[in-house]
């Protein structure tokens, strides 16, 4: 039997590893540090995502973003403004 690897009110990092790797931490490896925002913001972005009801499956329904790569830049905001 196939693994589920769908989970709606998760990061893509939560659920599906592979995908994570290939589509979020390859973007983060290759982004220049001066233009991510702290680890600490980082997170904060994250945690707000995840309790937020636009996340689907790592996506923000309201931006079509990955949150994981949203998130990730200084300058970026939350379309909902939560963040
Ligand atoms: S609306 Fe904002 S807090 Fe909600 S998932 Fe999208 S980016 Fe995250």
């Amino acid at each position: 039997m196939e693994e589920n690897r769908y989970c709606r009110k998760c990061l893509l990092k939560d659920f599906d590893e592979e995908k994570y790797q290939s589509l979020i931490k390859k973007e983060l490896d290759w982004m220049d540090e001066e233009m991510k925002a702290p680890e600490t913001e980082y997170d904060k972005r994250l945690s707000i995502c995840s309790g937020c009801d636009k996340l689907s499956a790592g996506t923000c329904l309201a931006c079509g973003c990955f949150v994981e790569l949203r998130a990730a830049a200084k300058i970026a905001a939350c379309p909902k403004k939560k963040w």
